[in-house]
């Protein structure tokens, strides 16, 4: 009999690998889609083995066409980190909006179930915390962080076009910070930047005075979420993030108490427009979809630390042969 067959944009990046092992766990034949514009082959190295991956090198923005049978298209390909998107304003809103479309052409043409990567940046810098899927947000479409946030908020209306207009079954998912294990070490974001800071002993950078709060949730836990709602018949959109949410000096502190370092905090100037809290509201994926966090994160913490700690080779320069 043939297996389901899934194909994932931006399968060799950090969310998108995770998700090509629990498919193919699952029983699901992988159809990994990617450029490497901000992911690396050897994230799905250890896949290649097997009969059902294959890792396909396309630009998503620019074509999208896959032979065969395809069940599901599982959107995620898109630069996500701040100094990624910040470095790539084009390509990012290229592929929030061509991106997507190709994406949703493909799941149109297979009759295949549509999910989005979508983003709590789509609530921008929220004026309602937490925050519910019904708040619209609160975006400044001109600011530096807008080609992401504006990205992002297209590819959701592009898809419900697509909904409402052609029939497609598709999914949103707005997903809030999610940390683990292939996080690159110089993609800006928080935890790997203070992971990386404190296992070489340098400063750990904490921007503005660290008032600023964020949620994080362990990537095993965000896979769940998928997984259950591409499962469903959810349209969304839907929060799939951790409520439990941290200062980000509380977080520098925690790293530098976990890793043991000798590192001092410093403080650096905070980004424009970096929002000043974020936390979901998830009680619509508890009661649609049974889903809550299981990882606590200071376990989701030591699962990455051991991670980088394995992978020393990532640290001292950014590599993404
Ligand atoms: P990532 O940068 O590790 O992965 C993105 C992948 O997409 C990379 O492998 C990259 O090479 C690929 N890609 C980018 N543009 C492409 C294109 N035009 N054609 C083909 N492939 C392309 O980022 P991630 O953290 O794994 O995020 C994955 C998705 O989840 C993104 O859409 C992101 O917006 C979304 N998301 C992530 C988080 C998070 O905390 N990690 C939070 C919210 C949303």
């Amino acid at each position: 009999m043939r297996r389901p067959a899934v194909a994932i944009t931006g399968g060799a990046g950090f969310l998108g690998s995770h998700l090509c092992e629990r498919f193919l766990a699952e029983g699901y034949h992988i159809i990994c889609v990617d450029n490497f514009l901000t992911g690396c082959v050897a994230n799905v190295e250890h896949l290649m083995a097997d009969d059902h991956f294959r890792l396909v090198r396309v630009d998503v923005s620019q074509h999208l066409v896959v032979s065969g049978a395809v069940d599901a298209v599982l959107h995620f390909a898109s630069p996500a980190s701040p100094v990624d998107y910040l470095r790539l304003p084009i390509d990012t809103l290229r592929v929030g909006s061509s991106g997507t479309y190709n994406a949703l052409e493909l799941a149109k043409e297979k009759g295949a179930r549509f999910v989005l990567a979508s983003t709590s940046e789509a609530y921008g810098d929220p004026l309602v915390h937490p925050q519910p899927e019904s708040y619209w947000g609160n975006v400044n479409p001109v600011g530096p962080r807008g080609v992401y946030d504006e990205a992002k908020r297209f590819a959701e209306a592009m898809t419900m076009a697509f909904r409402r207009a052609c029939g497609v079954d598709t999914a949103i998912l707005r997903i809030f910070n999610t940390f683990g294990p292939r996080m690159r070490p110089f993609d800006g974001r928080a935890i790997p930047t203070f992971i990386r800071q404190a296992l070489l002993g340098e400063p750990i950078t904490v921007s503005g005075d660290g008032s600023q709060t964020r949620s994080i949730c362990y990537v095993d836990d965000l896979v769940e979420g998928v997984f259950r709602v591409f499962n469903s018949d959810l349209a969304g959109p839907v929060n799939i993030g951790n409520p439990h949410e941290i200062s980000m000096l509380a977080l520098a502190e925690w790293i530098k108490e976990l890793t043991g370092t000798a590192s001092e905090i410093a403080f650096v100037p905070r980004p424009q427009d970096d929002p000043e809290v974020r936390r979901p509201d998830i009680t619509l994926a508890g009661t649609r979809l049974g889903w809550a966090p299981r990882t606590p994160v200071e376990q989701g913490l030591r699962n990455t630390i051991a991670w980088f700690q394995e992978h020393p080779q990532l640290w001292s320069t950014e590599n993404l042969a």
